[in-house]
Formats: structure tokens, sequence, C-alpha cells
């Protein structure tokens, strides 16, 4: 028999009914109803409960109506927490009070509701005085009952309900509500529901079935409000899941100084130290810790308070972390003394933590090596690329004020006190940091548009620090100098003022808070703990690493992130450097063989020393040095640009007075004359698929020898110094066959004429380029010339969608990705049935010529997650990426290797 109802004593059944297996088990009970229930089967401290199926959930919202039979199944296992308790719901001399609690298959932290205390009503109370003898304990939990359910439930808004709380705290001359006396309690109840029965026009329901009848709908209406929903699209949770209803009985952290409660991780969330991390507070209830209404206390300090129950909690969190396998995220509260556990799961984690915790796992042996790699995400190896704040700047400035370090990176941004404006600001291009006194999940979709957040109230693991580390926004919470003016739209801090629009820097890895624009620095990759991780990756993935890179220094760098060569150097960066570019210009222009010659001399000593840079830098790895690739228009001046100059020197010419002065001025309209006939020669109406690449290198071979030469002799002289250069020529834009052939012969005969000169031995390979739909369909003809082939995937999206990348991203192509027709954007992602298609017939010809085919991938796909898989699955040999990405590249790989 199928049940709506699962007691937390009772998780074989529960189990047995979803084939016993654990994550259907949490598809089930909830993430929340399954780890009670497993916790209670350990024998760790859960106050009796049961919990009602998303099934229940999922059912309730296709009619909008709590089954009979439903409601008769909640009885019967109310009635057993009554025995287990020995109390009465509703009455008797020994009231139940219960928690109504939300708790989704995947956590979604303070997105749905929950009600605590149900059951209290007038006569209840009066019961509980009788037995407690502590009015101030029950009608503190009795006004919050009536504000829970007035707003979770009734629909009030809260604001009503806080205003009759601070006043009631100005008249009493107190600062916390925990400080009001028993009398001022009785006041807020009465007031409480003085306001349900005036906004909404009904009282409020003094009977305990109706409470809890209404608490259990309310409960799953949650899971459909806005921000339940707006929080699951953003973190990708599908919509059709439903929530479980925790009916839990209450224990109480507010009956007085030995009792209070609190929230912490088993390890540190931030830095993933391995130690306790959290808040309590002394004599208080449900959600006052995360709320950040009260200032809370650092959970180390628990041991001083009550050293007994902060033993026993440390103890039950290292062996949940077991069981678990994981960093948990534990809520717990102390009544009298009396330790008892109200949720553990798995805790949120910064970027940073993530990385410790998975290797500080895999070296206790709570895990192995690969589930250490898996559990970091390759966004997540990005964000230790994120910028900091620049510290040599930082040094000479003076904070603002200090918050909680609660999530790391710099953000610098102009202040909007509230997300709608955020969000606004957000589109429009503007970096904004989001300050609030504390945020809720109604602020979600401004803090997602916001590039950091700041509050001025709320702990470690209040709901701005939970949503920040989440989405890797960096953040500053309980930054609690800062006074938010919400009248005048500014914050002060002290005797400084900031509007709203003002810029504003926060340091989320230290906590501080900077007026103005501080400069920011990407950070360096010394993280003991990230390389640990990389190494383990690197043993695991069977994709070799590039970087794309063009100089010495970036070489040298890319080496230090883990590449294993440089997939691809492109040579015409070389050519647009300063000292250059007069050159390149004199060979484009050069009206004489002899002087082109001229022109070509002079360029190779230069090319010379940077391939040897490059050579020196990957000593021992390959090097790919791809020949020149853009039109030769891209390094003359524009033609408007000479045309200006022509009638600006024809109109100095008229007004020229000394013989000299007009010679020299004749010269250079002489000059300008023929830079402008040529840039008229080289005009293309299609420069993308015009004269460029292989064609030309085959128009003008005597640039492929001078770099062919260039490159030579640099291996000659690195080799010469005691070095091993692997140099390896490509040829881009290749379509035919015959062209690789011709530039073939080319390379071939000035290299051997090189080494003939220089007597040293250097081995080199030449390959090409497959970036033109025609050389994938034909690349078993191109491999009989190619020792190896590296998929142009940029150039090769572009031609096979018929898409020029730089116009389309501007304009439909956006339209096409917000409308769903496309996924992902092909040229971030590569488009695996089309382009991904040529890839794959490309591959498999070129194997049928050349099985040993060296193949690989470079351009900015190399450093993409799902591209690196796709690329892992057509056997290729490596990808080449730009430097900062190397890192996440070493990872995906390995996630690519893990996932076969
Ligand atoms: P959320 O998913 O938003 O954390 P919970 O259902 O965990 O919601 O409840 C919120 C808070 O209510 C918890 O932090 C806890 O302190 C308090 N709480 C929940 N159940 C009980 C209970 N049975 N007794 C006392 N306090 C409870
Ligand atoms: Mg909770
Ligand atoms: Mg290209």
């Amino acid at each position: 028999m199928s049940s709506w109802v699962y007691d937390f004593e009772d998780l074989e059944a529960a189990k047995k009914s979803v084939g016993d297996d654990w994550d259907a088990v949490k598809g089930l009970l909830g993430g929340k109803g399954a780890n009670l229930a497993d916790m209670a089967s350990l024998g760790i401290p859960v106050p009796p409960g049961f919990t009602v199926t998303t099934e229940a959930c999922r059912r309730f919202t296709e009619t909008n109506d709590l089954p009979d039979e439903l409601w008769d199944e909640v009885v019967q296992h109310l009635q057993l927490v009554e025995q287990r308790t020995d109390k009465t719901f509703g009455g008797g001399t020994s009231p139940l009070l219960v928690a109504v609690r939300s708790g989704a298959k995947i956590s979604m932290p303070g997105m749905m509701d929950t009600v605590l205390n149900v059951g209290l009503s007038d006569a209840v109370a009066e019961a509980m005085v009788a037995r407690t003898n502590d009015e101030r304990f029950v009608f503190d939990s009795y006004r919050r009952l009536v504000q829970m359910f007035g707003s979770v439930v009734m629909g009030v808004d809260s604001d009503h309900f806080e205003v009759v709380l601070s006043s009631q705290r100005e008249h009493h001359g107190v600062a916390s509500d925990a400080d009001l006396p028993a009398e001022a309690m009785r006041e807020i109840v009465a007031q409480f529901k003085e306001i349900v029965r005036a906004r909404t026009g009904e009282p409020f329901p003094e009977d305990a079935n109706k409470q809890l009848r209404l608490a259990i709908e309310a409960v799953f209406r949650s899971w459909n409000s806005k921000r339940a929903f707006s929080y699951r699209d953003a973190a990708g949770i599908p919509h059709d899941m439903g929530t479980a209803v925790n009916i839990v009985a209450m224990v109480f952290g507010n009956t007085g100084l030995n009792s209070g409660t609190g929230v912490a991780m088993s390890r540190d969330g931030t830095t993933g130290q391995p130690h306790l991390e959290g808040d309590f507070l002394i004599n208080a209830q449900g959600e006052d810790v995360v709320a950040g209404g009260r200032p809370t206390r650092p959970i180390r300090e628990l041991e001083d308070e009550m050293p007994a129950a902060a033993g026993e909690f440390a103890e039950i969190a290292r062996q949940l972390e077991i069981r678990h396998r994981d960093m948990q995220d534990l809520e717990f509260t102390i009544e009298d003394g009396r330790l008892w556990l109200l949720q553990t799961r798995v805790g949120k984690r910064t970027a940073q933590a993530a990385v410790r915790i998975a290797v500080d796992m895999a070296n206790e042996g709570l895990i192995d090596r690969k589930e250490a790699i898996r559990r970091v995400t390759p966004e997540q190896i990005e964000f230790f690329l994120h910028p900091q704040l620049d510290g040599v700047e930082v040094a000479k400035m003076d904070p603002l004020t200090h918050g909680l370090n609660v999530s790391p990176g710099a953000a610098v941004g102009v202040i909007a006190f509230d997300p709608d404006l955020a969000e606004r600001w957000g589109k429009e291009g503007r970096p904004v940091v989001l300050v609030r006194h504390e945020t809720k999940p109604d602020d979600v979709h401004g803090m997602l548009a916001a590039v950091g957040i700041l509050t001025s109230s709320g702990g470690r693991t209040s709901h701005a620090a939970l949503v920040a580390r989440q989405f890797g926004k960096p953040a500053v919470t309980g930054a609690s100098d800062i006074h938010v003016d919400l009248a005048n739209r500014s914050l002060t801090v002290g005797t400084n003022t900031l509007d709203e629009g003002d810029w504003v820097s926060i340091d989320g890895t230290s906590g501080a808070v900077f007026a103005g624009k501080v400069p920011t620095v990407d950070p360096d990759l010394d993280n003991e703990w990230l390389a640990t991780l990389l190494e383990w990756a690197d043993n695991e993935r069977k994709l070799g690493i590039r970087a794309n890179a063009d100089d010495p220094v970036e070489a040298a760098r890319a080496r230090s992130y883990g590449a294993e060569g440089i997939g691809l150097c492109r040579t015409e960066h070389m050519f647009f450097a300063a000292d250059r570019l007069p050159l390149m210009q004199r060979l484009i222009t050069a009206p004489s063989p002899s002087e082109q010659r001229e022109a070509l001399d002079s360029l190779l000593p230069l090319q010379r020393a940077d391939f040897a840079g490059l050579l020196r830098a990957m000593d021992g790895l390959p090097v790919i040095v791809r020949l020149l690739d853009p039109p030769l228009h891209e390094f003359l001046p524009s033609w408007e640009q000479l045309h200006r100059r022509t009638s600006d020197l024809q109109l100095r010419l008229a007004r020229a007075s000394g013989l000299e002065e007009m010679e020299s001025l004749l010269d250079e309209l002489d000059e300008t004359r023929t830079m402008l006939a040529r840039v008229d020669a080289l005009k293309e109406t299609n420069p993308m698929l015009g004269l460029r690449g292989v064609r030309l290198a085959s128009r003008i071979p005597e640039l492929t020898r001078m770099q062919t030469r260039a490159l030579i002799e640099a291996a000659c002289d690195v080799a010469a110094e005691g070095g091993d250069p692997r140099p390896e020529i490509m040829v881009p834009l290749v379509s035919h066959a015959g062209e690789l052939e011709r530039q073939r012969a080319v390379i071939e005969e000035v290299a051997a004429q090189v080494i003939q000169e220089r007597g040293v031995e250097v081995t080199y390979l030449v390959g090409t380029m497959i970036e033109v739909p025609r050389a994938a369909l034909t690349a078993d003809e191109i491999a009989q010339h190619a020792d190896f082939l590296s998929f142009g995937t940029n150039d090769l999206t572009q031609m096979t969608y018929a898409i020029s990348r730089d116009d389309a991203e501007e304009a439909f192509l956006l339209n096409y990705m917000s409308s769903g027709l496309l996924k992902d954007n092909p040229f971030a992602s590569i488009d695996r049935s089309g382009v991904g298609r040529l890839m794959q017939m490309a591959m498999t010809d070129a194997h049928k010529t050349k099985p040993t085919i060296e193949s690989g991938v470079c351009g900015e796909h190399g450093g993409d997650p799902q591209s690196i898989e796709f690329c892992h699955q057509l056997g290729l040999d490596y990808v080449s990426c730009s430097v900062y990405r190397i890192p996440v590249a070493r990872l995906a790989a390995a996630h690519a290797a893990l996932a076969d």
C-alpha cells in the first residue's frame, strides 16, 4: 500500500517503496525529511516527527485540495508523536506544538515556508503557562506563531508585525525582542491577532487541527511562489518535483539562558578549513539566527556557554560528515541544555572551500581522488582566476569599514539600495554592488544582477552569505557600521556618506569595504589545494592541454599553469608591434622584388628572436607556429585615413613657401599615394573569405620562406644552446590538399637548407588547420601531406553556419538563444550536430590515411568544458586554449575522462 506519510522512525518503509535507492528516497521525502529520518536511524537526537511526501505535493498542486485519506494519515502519525512525547496536540495539560517545515529534494535555502509553534491557541497558551510557569517563553512562542502563520498562511505582510515589535522594544527600552517582558509578549499576541483580523477579515484560527491543515497547504503552495520559481530557474532545478512537508515536534531554544539555537557547517564554508563554522544565539527560536535581526555569536563560543552540548554537537557533525562523505550544514536547538538536531544537508561553499574540502577529504580517506575531482566544477576553478583588489593600492587606502568575508573575490560597482534598481542598472551594463540592511529571498534577482553584495546585518550563514556563495558573487555581510538611509538613498559610516550610484569596492576575501573604485588584479594560482587537485586531474585526463600564446612571457606563464606546449602561436600578433609594422607595410607596398626582399630580411631576425623565446619557454614541448593568416589590408592604414592625409598634404603644398619644404611634402604625398593605390588594390568585398591564410602564402611564398627560416634557425639556436626545441609549422585556411602540398614543399626546402647551413640536427612537423568545411570533407587527402591537424573551430563554425561571428553576436544570435532556437552559442560551445559532425568525419577519414596523425583544437572552444568533453569523445590528442583557461581545461578534461 502506498502511503502519503512516513514517520521519521520508519525510514525502512520509505526506502522499500522506492526500491532502496537513496536518491529516490530524497525525491520522495525531500532532502530534509530523508536526512531527519536517517539521523533518527543513527540514534542522533531528532525530535519525533513525520514527513508528508512530495507526491502529496504534486497531487495537491493538481487538485488544489488535500485528499481526505492523506489528512487521515497525518492524524494517525500525529498520534504517534503524541505518544512518544507524552503530549497532546491542541490541548491537555501538556500540549504538543509542532513545526510545519518545507523540504524539497534539492535544498533551496529560505525559498519556501516553515511555520513554527503550530498548535498554540489562547487555551493552550494558558495550559503551557500553568505547566512551565514561564509566561514570557509561552507568549514569545505564541507571537511567533501568529506572525509566521499570519504571513505565510494568511498572506499578511510581515512589515505590519515588525512595526508592533519595534514600538514595543522602544516602549520597554530594550534592543532585542528576547529582552521583552512577559506582559509585552501577551500584548504583542493580542495586537498581532488584531492585525490578522483587520488585514484578512478572518480571525486567527484557534483550532490546532485547522492550523496544521492550513499550514501544510501553505507549504505546498510555497513550492510555486514567485521567489521559489526564480530561484529554481537560476539554479537549474526542475519545476515539477514538489516539496515535502515535515511535521516535527517543537523543541524550544527560547526557554531561557540554558537554551539556544544555531546553524553551523562541519567545515569552514569560506576557506574550507577543517573546523566548525557558524553562528548561534542564546534564548532564541527559529529563524532568529538566519534573519540577522540580532547579532549572532560565533559557534566556537558555544563551548564556553554549554560545553556538554557543544561537545556532543561537534561529535555529531563529524559523524554526519563521515556518513555523507561531505561537508554538512547543520541546524540545531538546545532546550534546557539538551541538544537536538533539526536538519543536516550538504553545505554550500565557496570555490576555494570546495577545492580545499575535496582535497582534504581525499587525503583523510573519506572519498577517493576521482571523487575529489568530480566534486569541483570547472566554474569553481574559474573563480580562482577572478580578480582581487590590488593589494598595493589597498595598502595605501583606509577602508570605509569592515564586515564578514563571506564570499571571496573583489567587486567594484555603483551602489544600488534595492534589487529592482540593481537589476535595471545591471541590464544597462553598469556594475552594481547591491547594498542592503539584510537580504531576503525576494531580493535574489537583484543579487544575481549585481557584481557584489554588501549587507550591514546578518552573519556567515545569513541569506546574503548563502546566496552569494552559491552564485559566486563576492560578498561582505554584517558590516554593522554602515547605516543605510533609504529615505535619502544614501549610506553613512561615521562621517562618510555615499549616495546611491556612487562607487564602492568590496573585498569578499578580507571583508574590507572601500569608498570609490579600487583597481583590481588577477590572482595567482598559487593555492596548494588547487595545485594538488589539478595534479590529480592530470593523472586522469587523456587530452593534452596546450596554450594559445604569442610571446615568451605568456608561454612561461602557460607552462606554470600546466600547459604542455603551444597549440597556436599567431604570428600576425608579432607583426603588429610598433617596431615591425612599418617593415610589414614596406613589404606589402614594395614596388620591386628587391625591395620586398629587403623588408623580409629585416623582419627575419625579429621573428627568429620571437620564436627562440617561445621555444626556450616551452623547451621539450611542442610549439605550433601558424603562418601569417589575416588579409594584408589589416596591416595598412585605412583608405579613409590615407585619403584624408592626401588632401591635407595637398593643402599644405599649396601654402608651402620654401623649396625644401615643398620637396619633402611632395615626397610624402608620393608615398601616401602609393600606399593608397596599394590599399585600393587590396580592397576586398569580403576579406574573411578573401586573400588570406594559405592563399596569401601561395601569392607571396617569400613570406613562408622567411617564417620557416626564422623558426628553424631559432630551433637550431636553441638546440645549439643544449635545448630541446619541438617546432611545428601550421598552414592556415587550407581548403584543398594541393595548397598544403605546395606549402609543404616550400617549407621542407627551406628547412633542409637551414639545417644544412647550421649543421644542427632539429626535427619539425608540418600540419594544417581544419577550419574550412571543404578541408574537413577532404581530410583523407589533406592528411597525406600533414603530420598534424588542428581544428580551427571558430572559422569552422562561421563557415559551417555561414555566420559572421562579429556581426551575429551583436544581432540575431542573441535572439536565437533567448528564444530557445539555439541552446548554446555555437561560438562558445562546439555545435556537436553540425560542426562536430564535420570534425568527426574529418578525424575518421584522416585516420584512414594516417592512423598516427596528431590532432587537436585551437581557439576559444578549447577552454570550454562542454567542448572539451566533446574533444575527448572524438579522441583528439589535445585542446589548446588561452592561458587563463588552462587550469579550467585540465579539470574539464579529467571530468570528461571520468565520465567514460
Ligand atoms: P529552512 O529550510 O528555511 O531552513 P526549516 O524548516 O529548516 O526552514 O526551519 C527554519 C528554522 O526553524 C530552523 O532553523 C530551526 O531553527 C527552526 N525549527 C525547525 N523545526 C523546529 C523544531 N521542531 N523545533 C524548534 N525549532 C525548529
Ligand atoms: Mg533549515
Ligand atoms: Mg582561422
